[in-house]
This record gives structure tokens, C-alpha cells and sequence, in this order.
């Protein structure tokens, strides 16, 4: 019987990861290779400073502890904002522009059946945006350097090296109701090589988020600063925590103009 001879762009961009179950890549991969590709035209949004608007977001919040999203609701200038070198914008800024093609795709190839979809949680006031949402699943989209990509191979090396995103994936089932999140993975430098796999639901971890959100809402109303058992050292309170005590803190909070 004749073997088949498929070229190794072949194998690589379509036939393994049609072997892997993928149902993203395979048809992405074809439709952005096609030397006829008849062009485009897509809209980039800005990645500006996102106002404060007193919710939690799934894309930040879900890793914050109660003390922290408690300040955040009733004295969010307090907290100490992240930082961005240029580089991270322009990362960003290039994590869009790749965003807008793929979403653009999804739909010209009927993967997705809505883009830029709003979740929302009233009792937990908190929100997020999800790529796309298709049969039963969320997906994201994730763009990388090409070296990381490689290193990650299973859902578990994700969300070993991307707690938070592991954790955004979470909160937006949360909110949902989906329990499937398609991660699909981009390397925006040649040779722009893509994976994709599915992260589950993780009830506990949802429910500690939910939890975290109601405890910050009731302790902005009573005006008590929740106690803190363990410490990130990217939470924005840290300055704060460390050099001052819970009474200090309040008292700052009460005290400002
Ligand atoms: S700095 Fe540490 S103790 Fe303070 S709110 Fe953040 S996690 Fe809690």
C-alpha cells in the first residue's frame, strides 16, 4: 500500500494537531496559509488604562484577597498600581492586533458563534470579556514567544506557568455558566506555531473566588478591614501591610480627603 508523503508544513501545521483532537488550529492554520488569502480588514481596540468602574475583573481580581479587594471597593487610590515597561506595551499591543485577526477568522470560518462576549456576576460584582464562546466552551486566546509555547504541552504546564490565566478561565465559567475553557496558543514570531487544549471547571476554585468577592463586598459595607492570612507579593497592598497595622490602615483610609 502507498504511503502518503505529506510535506513536514503539512504534517506540523494540520495533520498533527487533527491527530491531537485540535478543532481550532487545523482549519485556522489552513485558512492563514492559503497563498490565495483574499485579505482583510479588522479593527484593533485600544489597550489603554482600563477607568475604574468599582468591579471585579476576572482578568485581575480573582487572585486578590479579601483585605485587598475590600480596598479596592472603598479606597482603590490607596492601592499601589502595576507597572508596564514599554516593551509590555508593545506586547500587549501586539497580543491585540493578532487577537483581532484570529477573532476575525473565527467567525469568517464559523469556529466561534460570538466574539468579545460580556460575563457578568450583579451578586459578586465582577465582570469579564471572553474571546469567543462556540459549542458548550469559552475560548481565549493567548499569544506568546515562540520558546515559551514550546515548553508548554499539556493544560497543566499552562496553568502551572499562568496561574492567573488559569484562574480567569475559572472565574469566567464562574459566571457563565460554561465549564469548558479552549485555550489556544499563538507564537506571534516565525514560525507562528499554535496549540490548543481545554481547561475544565474547578468548583473549588471558583467557589473560593465567589467567597473572596462576597466577604470584600460585606466587609465595604460594615467598614472592617478583613484579616489576611497569606501574602502575594503581587498584591497592591503590600506597601500598605507592611508598614502598617490594621488599625493604621483604616484609619488612613477614614482619614483621606
Ligand atoms: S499584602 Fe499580604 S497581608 Fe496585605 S492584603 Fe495583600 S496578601 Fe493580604
Amino acid at each position: 500500500m502507498a504511503t502518503a508523503k505529506h510535506s513536514p508544513a503539512f504534517r506540523e501545521g494540520i495533520l498533527n494537531p487533527l491527530m491531537r483532537g485540535e478543532v481550532l488550529v487545523p482549519p485556522l492554520r489552513a485558512y492563514l496559509c492559503n497563498p490565495d488569502f483574499g485579505g482583510m480588514t479588522i479593527k484593533v481596540p485600544s489597550i489603554g488604562t482600563r477607568p475604574y468602574d468599582g468591579k471585579f475583573h476576572s482578568s485581575e481580581h480573582p487572585r486578590w484577597a479579601p483585605r485587598a479587594l475590600m480596598l479596592y471597593l472603598v479606597a482603590p487610590e490607596l492601592l499601589t498600581p502595576r507597572m508596564f515597561q514599554a516593551s509590555d506595551i508593545l506586547a500587549m499591543t501586539a497580543g491585540s492586533v493578532w487577537h483581532a485577526i484570529i477573532e476575525h477568522c473565527f467567525m469568517e470560518l464559523r469556529l466561534a458563534l460570538a466574539c468579545e462576549v460580556p460575563f457578568e456576576s450583579v451578586e459578586t460584582n465582577s465582570k469579564g470579556t471572553g474571546d469567543a464562546v462556540r459549542d458548550g466552551e469559552i475560548v481565549e486566546i493567548k499569544t506568546m514567544r515562540d520558546l515559551l509555547l514550546r515548553k508548554i504541552e499539556t493544560p497543566e504546564d499552562y496553568i502551572a506557568r499562568f496561574p492567573g490565566y488559569h484562574l480567569q478561565a475559572i472565574d469566567y465559567m464562574r459566571m457563565s455558566g460554561y465549564r469548558r475553557e479552549r485555550v489556544l496558543l499563538i507564537a506571534v514570531t516565525y514560525p507562528f506555531e499554535m496549540k490548543e487544549f481545554v481547561i475544565e471547571y474547578d468548583m473549588l476554585e471558583a467557589q473560593r473566588i465567589d467567597t473572596n468577592y462576597r466577604m470584600a463586598i460585606q466587609a465595604a459595607a460594615d467598614f472592617q478591614l478583613p484579616m489576611c492570612g497569606g501574602c502575594d507579593d503581587d498584591c497592591p497592598v503590600k506597601p500598605l501591610c507592611r508598614s502598617m497595622d490594621s488599625a493604621a490602615i483604616m484609619r488612613l483610609v477614614e482619614g483621606r480627603s
